[in-house]
């Protein structure tokens, strides 16, 4: 263990997915996500021209970001960072203006049925007592790695250190928290 604060990260190997959807229907049952919403969402990215083609198969969520834009852009700090730098939104507080969906650089963000904005939480409640996320937990390839990556003994952190890896948007400053091993 290191000294350091912990920092929840997440690590996607992206040569593991077969977009089987499992973490999707996981997190939808774990969250009571409703119907025609989603807090993990699998990107499948074709590239190149036939008969030379490659895909890569991405699962997506919140990157709970260390310099959250949404955070910064919320009116009244309803969306907040938490333990382990896991940024949350506090439904009582949260006025439904939208301003943090406009800021988020991954579209990450939507209104919950209810009112509030709702997103991916790294399923905290779950960390908390112990318990690995709900799409980490069920994932049949072990393509979904979380962690504390400052400790340098986990292996979100082990991962960084051995694999290539890369993050969406990076030019957003957002210090994202979700890497892509490739
Ligand atoms: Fe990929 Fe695992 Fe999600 Fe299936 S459950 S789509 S293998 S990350
Ligand atoms: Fe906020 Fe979007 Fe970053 Fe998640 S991915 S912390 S919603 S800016
Ligand atoms: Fe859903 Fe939890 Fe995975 Fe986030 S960490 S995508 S809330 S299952």
């Amino acid at each position: 263990m290191s000294g350091l604060r912990k920092r929840y990260a997440m690590t996607v190997d992206t040569r593991l997915c077969v977009g089987c959807k499992a973490c999707v229907l996981a997190c939808k049952a774990e969250n009571d996500v409703p119907d025609g919403f989603c807090r993990d969402w699998v990107v499948e990215d074709v590239r190149g021209e036939f008969p030379q083609l490659s895909a890569e198969i991405r699962s997506e969520r919140c990157n709970h970001c260390t310099d959250a834009p949404c955070v910064k852009s919320c009116p009244t700090g309803a969306s907040h960072v938490n333990e382990g730098g896991v940024v949350l939104v506090t439904h009582g507080k949260c006025s439904g203006c939208k301003a943090c969906i406009a800021a988020c650089p991954y579209d990450a963000r939507f209104v919950h049925p209810k009112g509030y904005v709702d997103k991916c939480t790294f399923c905290l409640h779950r960390v908390k007592n112990g318990l690995a996320p709900a799409c980490v937990d069920v994932c049949p390839t072990g393509t979904l790695v979380f962690g504390d990556r400052n400790d340098l003994e986990s292996d979100v952190s082990k991962n960084l250190r051995t694999r290539r890896w890369k993050v969406n948007h990076l030019e957003s400053g957002a210090g994202p928290n979700v890497f892509f091993l490739t």
